[in-house]
């Protein structure tokens, strides 16, 4: 969520460098931005609501910060969006998290006289400085006492009149690329990774500071110097571009059969050691937020099928009744595409403490969940760009179900099923009919208000998160209702021309959920199947290969496109849904 980038260098003019940052920043979400660079006038700063723009800035230099907000404190206007000045103007500061007593230290620095002119919780970091450097001559001191006044998740990034730039972590991710005596700072590595050699990834608790040559790593807490580590930038490329495709979301749908067949490139001790760790533990959780939160869920369910472990799924926030629960000998199961969510992260560190495990699937390189894992699992499945997630659920899912069968003995048998998976996946991607029929259907529920998915079993996480994506995509209302569940209360929603979805696969539960439909069928719903076979009561047939015991993962590509061509029919910027972040780094 939101990002903060800045350069120091000599090769690039500095405001080209941020902006260029930025823009490959902001699929992570936002909501205005500004820059700020250092030039012979002092300190120059331009901020916006909206889009980073493509045009160079007026303003030039060969030092810059940038950042891209998205709101919690304080409205999305041009004054609000960072980065701040000082009184002075003798430095500039952006800021990522979320300041949770800000409202207390803005009392106290009001009483002491500071003026504040935004409604950002930041503005109480600036002010903070300024008071602190009554106290510290130099900066960088003055900022490290700030900063541990400061309770939340928070990232902050300083520009001084001198040159130097000071950046501290606690939460929000931070890393830098280095070549020669280039040095970038930002959110993620993808944002640098074309003009750096070198990367290093910044630990919550330290803050480092550059000025000229001087390059120091500090740990904030204790105010002890630490060895900066750089290591070789292992993205090969870091591609950011859409090919041919009008979206990414559709580009990234369609890369399933890759992400899947990339899982299988894991060796399989990596699997079998993750898989003995699990039936070793106490307890088996597994954990994640919006999207990965349902991977989770159908994590543990193959656990539970496959493995025979009593698995529990948690979702991110709402873990805190298990906290006294999570101990020694447990392990924690984390699927995420960005190894940063802040909810997921607060769970993993408590149990971390607790002496519990943790494993985890992430897609992003130099990940915060990655480094503190037990188990470290990359998907490799390339950068997922648009906001909604696709390909890496998709990953997520299979990854989980190779666990599973690993757990259950069965790693073989998995990666045979997961190729054929694969291979199955990308027929139907390329099959014309499939997405004429889809986009025909996708048109037609555009236009209504409401929809319900219905699903059991193995399937009933993937109607989740066909509701997840069409409510994100589309904004229309959809409620994924498990087959079973639906004569208790929402049969009482079904009427005439009442839109539904259901996912039917070819298993021992297909008979419950043929009889469900009926059920809505005799009240009037329109029912459209996503089955391998057809069926009386549909209206109109989805068909999809029967992938055996990877059905539900074949199940998701059907729902996935579905919610594409209805967030396209509805003509709703599909890569950036309004509202939502990809990376949620704050809670
Ligand atoms: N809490 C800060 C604000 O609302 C920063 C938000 C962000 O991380 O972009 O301005």
């Amino acid at each position: 969520m939101c990002g903060i980038f800045g350069y120091v260098g000599t090769e690039r003019d500095a405001s080209d460098a941020v902006i260029e940052g930025l823009r490959r920043l902001d699929y992570r979400g936002y909501d205005s931005w500004g820059v700020a660079v250092l030039n012979r006038h002092g300190i120059e700063v331009e901020k916006h609501v909206g889009i980073v723009t493509k045009e160079p800035l007026k303003i030039r230099g060969n030092i810059g910060i940038g950042h891209t907000r998205w709101a919690t404190h304080g409205a999305v206007t041009e004054n609000n969006a960072h980065p701040h000045y000082a009184a002075d103007k003798s430095f500039v500061l952006a800021h990522n998290g979320i300041v949770e007593n800000a409202t207390e230290l803005k009392a106290v620095l009001e009483k002491k006289g500071h003026k504040f002119h935004t409604q950002t919780d930041t503005e109480t970091i600036v002010r903070l400085v300024e008071e602190k450097q009554k106290r510290h001559k130099k900066l960088a001191d003055a900022v490290r006492a700030a900063f541990k006044d400061l309770t939340g998740r928070n990232t902050i990034i300083v520009l001084a009149k001198d040159g130097e730039v000071i950046a501290a972590r606690n939460g929000s991710p931070l890393v830098f690329g280095s070549k020669n005596d280039e040095l970038y700072f930002s959110s993620d590595v993808l944002s640098f990774a074309p003009h750096v050699s070198s990367v290093m990834v910044m630990e919550n608790g330290q803050m480092v500071s550059k000025n000229g040559q001087r390059l120091q790593v500090m740990d904030i807490a204790k105010g002890t110097k630490v060895t900066p580590k750089f290591e070789k930038n292992a993205i090969v490329g870091g591609e950011v571009n859409k090919g041919d495709y009008d979206h990414y979301m559709l580009k990234e749908i369609r890369e399933a059969p890759f992400v899947v067949r990339q899982l299988l490139k894991e060796p399989d001790t990596n699997y079998r050691a993750l898989a003995a760790a699990i039936k070793k533990a106490k307890n088996v959780y597994t954990i994640g937020s919006g999207t990965a939160g349902a991977a989770a869920a159908q994590i543990a369910f193959y656990l539970r099928v496959y493995g025979e472990i009593k698995a529990t799924a948690l979702i991110g926030a709402e873990a805190s009744d298990y906290y006294s629960l999570i101990g020694k000998g447990d392990l924690l199961i984390a699927p995420s595409q960005s190894g940063e969510t802040a909810d997921v992260l607060e769970v993993l560190e408590l149990a971390k403490k607790r002496g519990a495990m943790i494993a985890s699937h992430v897609n992003m390189p130099g990940s915060m969940m990655t480094r503190m894992s037990d188990f470290k699992f990359m998907a490799q499945a390339g950068p997922e760009i648009c906001v909604m997630s696709t390909k890496i659920f998709t990953s997520q899912i299979a990854w989980g179900y190779l666990v599973a069968k690993t757990v259950g003995g069965k790693l073989q048998d998995g990666k045979r099923n997961l190729s054929a998976l694969a291979t199955a996946m990308n027929r139907y991607l390329k099959d014309e009919i499939v997405l004429k029929t889809l986009k025909e259907i996708a048109g037609r529920m555009a236009k209504k208000e409401d929809l319900y998915i219905l699903g059991k079993g193995q399937n009933q996480q993937i109607i989740k998160e066909g509701m997840v994506k069409i409510i994100e995509g589309s904004y229309i209302h959809a409620h994924g209702i498990p087959a079973g569940d639906l004569k208790h209360y929402a049969i009482t929603l079904m009427e005439e021309g009442t839109p539904v979805i259901a996912v039917v696969s070819n298993d021992t539960l297909k008979n419950d959920v043929l009889n469900a439909i009926h059920e809505v069928k005799a009240r009037g719903a329109k029912v459209v199947g996503i089955a391998p076979e057809n069926a009386e009561q549909f209206i109109d047939w989805l068909k999809v290969p029967d992938t055996k015991e990877t059905s539900a993962i074949m199940n998701v590509i059907p729902l996935q496109l579905l919610a594409y061509y209805m967030a396209l029919a509805r003509g709703n910027n599909i890569d950036k849904p309004r509202n939502i972040a990809k990376s949620v780094t704050v809670k």
